[in-house]
């Protein structure tokens, strides 16, 4: 364990895992100082609390100084690690590290990490309440709920951290080690801040880069990207697929969810593929990561039966809102890249209504062609994006440009015939029209609701 007593450390970026790190640094007697672009305004609601613990703050930007000074750098997620500051201090041999890295060094007790492009709150939220269920001492958080960092007091030597990491996270680690690392599938996403898909593949992989033979990790056998990292990994690999069966791991088999320990000995049967209460053929994969994960991690297949039984889409997550005359409406406000969106679509027949749109990432939308030509009547777009994307789908749907989401809803909605769908699952971040995927998500909710008591 790193000795953190006296060391000067700067903190660069003040969201929401560069705060928590901050105060946690202060707690165990290091000098902070904290560095945000942004200007005082627009930290005012966090500033006064790290004044009062006594931690330094640096706003509107950093000066080359304030980068020297220091024994430790820990930046945050949304921090790119290639701008001229962080260079040059690496250059000069200072360690600089994430939230993730530095919890790593902290973090007692065993830790099970879930990446991907798509599905990693759903699968995280699930896993959690697996091992919940199974009576193991579970701490959840990292990219969900609360960063890791805030996990260390309450954790011992029995408990299983489950932790959702990004590839933003996972850049930057050292150290970190988790017994179980599952990478549910690589897809583009981020391009822009990764620069090429390799590379983003290459971040993701790093989630088993300290990981040995006693160590597992699970992968997908249906994602050709991310069933290439077993050729890398040092751990034991395990599959999970809804396509075929696995030498180990898990699969879908005549409609059973069913597990195999290791390549000689028969598959259990662990439950119906009709318990699972979530839609979409994704979450089936999502459920049989956690269940292989679960089982690697010591719970029994009843207890792994009896929390997917019982487990709610998280919110924003394909979740279902409300019927208005015969016609459902789904927010999937956090599908914020193509893969999510065709997966989205792919969870519904026909009669699709999709609003699609917000900040673009550097997406090709024209990936969705046939699943649009098969199954959507119209799509709907929305915010920055929609020249974009009416320029690539031109031709191939009929497309109507709305600008807002709340002409998009309406649009949508008064189109719409009883048994069909009203899908919004943008493809985009949300960044252009919304605080974040989440606020967006909200008002597509509301909107709904207010065309409800509308209509009664
Ligand atoms: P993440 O935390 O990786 O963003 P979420 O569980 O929040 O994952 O889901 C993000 C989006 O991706 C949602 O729109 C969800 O419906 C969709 N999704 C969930 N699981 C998968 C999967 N396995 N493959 C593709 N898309 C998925």
């Amino acid at each position: 364990m790193m000795e953190l007593k006296g060391k000067k450390v700067l903190v660069v970026g003040l969201g929401k895992s560069g705060l928590a790190a901050a105060l946690f640094l202060r707690r165990r007697g290091a000098l902070v100082t904290v560095s945000d672009v942004r200007s005082a305004e627009a930290l005012a609601k966090d500033i006064p609390a790290l004044l009062d613990e006594g931690i330094m703050v640096e706003a509107g930007g950093h000066g080359l100084l304030t980068f020297r000074r220091q024994d430790l750098i820990v930046v945050s997620p949304g921090v790119p690690l290639n701008t001229p500051e962080l260079a040059q201090v690496r250059s000069f041999g200072l360690p600089v590290i994430g939230e993730l890295e530095l919890a790593a060094r902290f973090i007692k007790g065993r830790t099970l990490a879930i990446t991907g492009s798509n599905g990693k709150t759903t699968t995280t939220a699930l896993l959690g309440e697996i091992l919940k269920e199974a009576g193991i001492p579970t701490l959840v958080g990292g990219n969900i709920g609360v960063p890791v960092v805030g996990l260390i007091d309450q954790s011992t030597d029995e408990t299983w951290s489950v932790l959702e990491v990004s590839s933003f996270q996972l850049e930057s680690t050292i150290q970190f080690h988790p017994s179980i690392a599952v990478i549910l599938n690589i897809t583009p996403d981020h391009l822009d801040r990764h620069g090429s898909f390799e590379n983003y593949a290459r971040a993701k992989e790093r989630i088993f880069a300290a990981q040995d033979a006693d160590d597992f990790v699970v992968l997908n056998a249906d994602n050709m990207r991310a069933a290439e990292a077993a050729t890398r990994s040092d751990a034991k690999v395990y599959w999970f697929s809804v396509e075929h069966s696995v030498p180990q791991g898990a699969w879908l088999e005549a409609g059973h969810l069913v597990y195999r320990p290791a390549p000689d000995v028969p598959a259990e049967d662990v439950m119906l593929l009709s318990g699972i209460p979530l839609k979409g053929t994704h979450n089936v994969e999502n459920v049989l990561a956690a269940l292989c994960a679960a089982r690697l991690a010591g719970a029994p297949a009843e207890a792994i039966r009896k929390a997917i039984e019982s487990f709610q889409a998280v919110e924003h997550r394909l979740e279902f809102v409300a019927r208005v005359n015969g016609v459902e409406f789904y927010n999937d406000s956090k599908a914020t890249n193509v893969d999510a969106t065709a997966k989205a679509v792919a969870s519904f027949d026909s009669g699709i209504h999709l609003i699609l749109g917000g900040k673009d990432k550097g997406s090709d939308y024209l990936q969705l062609a046939a699943l649009l030509r098969a199954r959507v009547r119209a799509v709907y777009t929305i915010g920055s994006a929609a020249a974009k994307i009416e320029s690539q789908l031109r031709g191939v749907v009929t497309i109507l440009s709305c600008q807002t989401l709340d002409n998009a809803v309406s649009a949508a909605a008064s189109a719409a015939r009883p048994g069909e769908v009203v899908l919004l699952a943008p493809a985009c971040s949300s960044y252009d029209q919304f605080e974040d995927y989440e606020h967006r998500g909200r008002v597509f909710k509301q909107l709904v609701a207010e065309r409800r008591a509308w209509k009664t």
